[in-house]
C-alpha cells in the first residue's frame, strides 16, 4: 500500500491528511508531529486561548477519534530529523525511520529569538506552551513591553489590555509599523487604535538591550531611554522550521524551495505545506513564502489534490488573506496592498471603525482591500479579485452600494 508521511502537525499538515483523504487517498497517512500535544490551531494562541476565553481543548484541530476515523496514523512528540530520498524515508529523533512514497513538508516556522538574551519574564508567542506561560504571566500585571509591532505583537498588545494590564507599550524601530502590508494611512490609524486604548507607542526607536533589574527587566531604547517591565514579549518574526532538512538533498532557501504545484524542486514526491513552503507563485511570477493561516489550508487542498491525481497538477497561486483581531476591529487584508499603490477609502456603517481601502495597480485595475468590521464589503472584494482585473472603478461602486444611506466616499486614505 502507497504511503504518504506528513511532518508537521499542525494546520498544514492536519489539513493535508484530512484532504487526502477527502480526495480518495487510499494509502497510509502518517502525520509526524514533535508537539507532545494534539494538534492544535495557532491564531488563538495571541487572542482567546491569551485571553482565557478558549481553552486547550477547544482550540484542538484533530481529536484522537476524528484521526483514528480518518486512517490518520499520529506520531506525536516525535521530531523528524533527517530524510533520506535515496532510500525513501524519514528519520525520527527517537531514532525509529518511516519510509514514505510522497512526503509532505508541513513543519512550520518557530519565532525568532531574542537577540537580547532571554532572562525570565522574556517571551516569544509560538506554541500552545508559549500561550500559557505568556498568559500566567500577564495575570501577575504589568508592565508589559511588546517588542515588534506586527500583527501578532499587536494582538499580545491589545489583548494584555482586555485582561486589564496596565502600562503596556510596543516597541517598533520601523517609524509607521505595518505600513509593508497597509499604506501607512492605514497603518498609522492601526496604531492610533492602540493609543486610544491606552497603549503607549515607541515607534521608530529600537531596542538595544533587555537586562535584568530589580525583579524585573529593564528595556534599554537606542535613543537612550528604558523602558521598565514584569513582561517582555519579543514578536520580531518568525523563522521556517527547514534545517532539518540539511543534507538532504531538499533544497532550502527561506523555506523549501517548490515548484508551482507546491512540489521540491528536487523530487516529485516530496511537497512542502504552509509557512515553510516557498513556492513559485505563478501568478506573481515570483517564488513566496506565506505565513498566514488560509494559505496553509489552501496549499494543503492543492498538493492533496496533486498527490491523489498526478495527471491533473494543480498550481498553488491564491489570493492572499489574512485576518487580525484588535480591540474591537476586525481586521482583513485580501490581494496585494502595497503601502505606495493608489487607494481609496470607502466608509462603512461606523465609518470611524468600519471601512474598507481599496488598492489598485498602476492600470486603475483592483488588486487588494484593507477592510475593517464589515464583512460584506470582504465579500465583495474576495469576489472582484476571483473574476481578475477588474477595475477599481468597478469594485468601488460595488462596495459603496453596500453602504448605509448615509455615508460616502471619504476620500483618499492619506
Ligand atoms: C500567535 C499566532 C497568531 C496567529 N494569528 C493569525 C491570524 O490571525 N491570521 C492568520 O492568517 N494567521 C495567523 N497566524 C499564522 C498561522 O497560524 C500560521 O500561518 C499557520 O499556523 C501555519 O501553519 P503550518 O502548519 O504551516 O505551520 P505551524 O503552525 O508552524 O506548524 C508546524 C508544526 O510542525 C511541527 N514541527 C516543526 N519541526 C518539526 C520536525 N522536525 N518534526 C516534526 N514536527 C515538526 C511544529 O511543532 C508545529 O506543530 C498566527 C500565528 C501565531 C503564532
Amino acid at each position: 500500500m502507497a504511503r504518504t508521511v506528513i511532518v508537521g502537525a499542525s494546520v498544514g499538515g492536519v489539513r493535508t491528511a484530512q484532504a487526502l483523504r477527502a480526495e480518495g487517498y487510499r494509502g497510509e497517512i502518517v502525520l509526524v508531529g514533535e508537539e507532545e500535544v494534539a494538534p492544535y490551531d495557532k491564531p488563538p494562541l495571541s487572542k482567546a486561548l491569551l485571553a482565557g476565553t478558549a481553552t486547550a481543548k477547544s482550540i484542538g484541530m484533530l481529536p484522537e477519534r476524528a484521526a483514528i476515523d480518518a486512517g490518520i496514523r499520529c506520531q506525536r512528540g516525535r521530531a523528524a530529523t533527517a530524510v533520506s530520498l535515496r532510500e525513501r524515508r524519514v528519520q525520527l529523533a527517537d531514532g525509529t525511520a518511516i519510509e514514505f512514497d510522497d512526503l509532505v513538508v508541513a513543519t512550520g516556522a518557530r519565532a525568532r529569538t531574542s537577540p537580547w538574551g532571554n532572562p525570565p519574564g522574556v517571551h516569544v508567542l509560538r506554541t500552545l506552551a508559549d500561550a500559557e506561560e505568556l498568559g500566567a504571566a500577564l495575570r501577575q500585571g504589568g508592565p508589559l513591553v511588546v517588542i515588534g509591532a506586527g500583527f501578532i505583537g499587536a494582538e499580545v498588545a491589545s489583548t494584555a489590555v482586555g485582561l486589564g494590564v496596565r502600562e503596556v507599550t510596543m516597541v517598533d524601530p520601523v517609524e509607521v509599523p505595518l505600513s509593508r502590508v497597509l499604506s501607512p494611512g492605514v497603518a498609522s490609524q492601526v496604531a492610533a487604535l492602540h493609543e486610544r486604548h491606552g497603549v503607549t507607542t515607541r515607534f521608530g526607536v529600537g531596542v538595544t538591550d533587555v537586562v535584568p533589574r530589580s525583579g524585573g527587566l529593564e528595556v534599554r531604547l537606542a535613543d537612550g531611554s528604558t523602558l521598565q517591565a514584569a513582561t517582555v514579549v519579543v514578536g520580531i518574526g518568525a523563522v521556517p522550521n527547514d534545517d532539518w532538512l540539511d543534507g538532504s538533498g531538499i533544497t532550502t532557501d527561506d523555506g523549501v524551495v517548490c515548484d508551482q504545484f507546491s512540489r521540491s524542486v528536487d523530487d516529485p514526491h516530496v511537497w512542502a505545506v504552509g509557512d515553510v513552503a516557498r513556492w513559485w507563485h505563478v501568478r506573481q511570477q515570483r517564488s513566496v513564502r506565506v505565513e498566514h493561516w488560509t494559505n496553509a489550508v489552501q496549499q494543503a487542498e492543492c498538493v492533496a489534490h496533486n498527490i491523489v491525481h498526478p495527471a491533473d497538477l494543480r498550481s498553488h497561486a491564491p489570493v492572499e488573506y489574512v485576518w487580525s483581531d484588535q480591540y474591537d476591529w476586525k481586521l482583513h487584508v485580501v490581494g496585494c496592498t502595497d503601502g505606495d499603490q493608489q487607494h481609496v477609502l470607502v466608509g462603512g456603517g461606523a465609518p470611524e471603525r468600519s471601512f474598507a481601502v481599496l488598492y489598485a495597480a498602476a492600470d486603475g485595475s483592483f488588486t487588494g482591500a484593507v477592510i475593517v468590521n464589515w464583512p460584506k464589503a470582504l465579500v465583495t472584494c474576495r469576489r472582484s479579485l476571483a473574476l481578475g482585473r477588474v477595475p477599481l472603478a468597478q469594485v468601488r461602486a460595488d462596495v459603496e452600494a453596500l453602504q448605509p444611506k448615509s455615508h460616502g466616499v471619504r476620500g483618499a486614505a492619506r
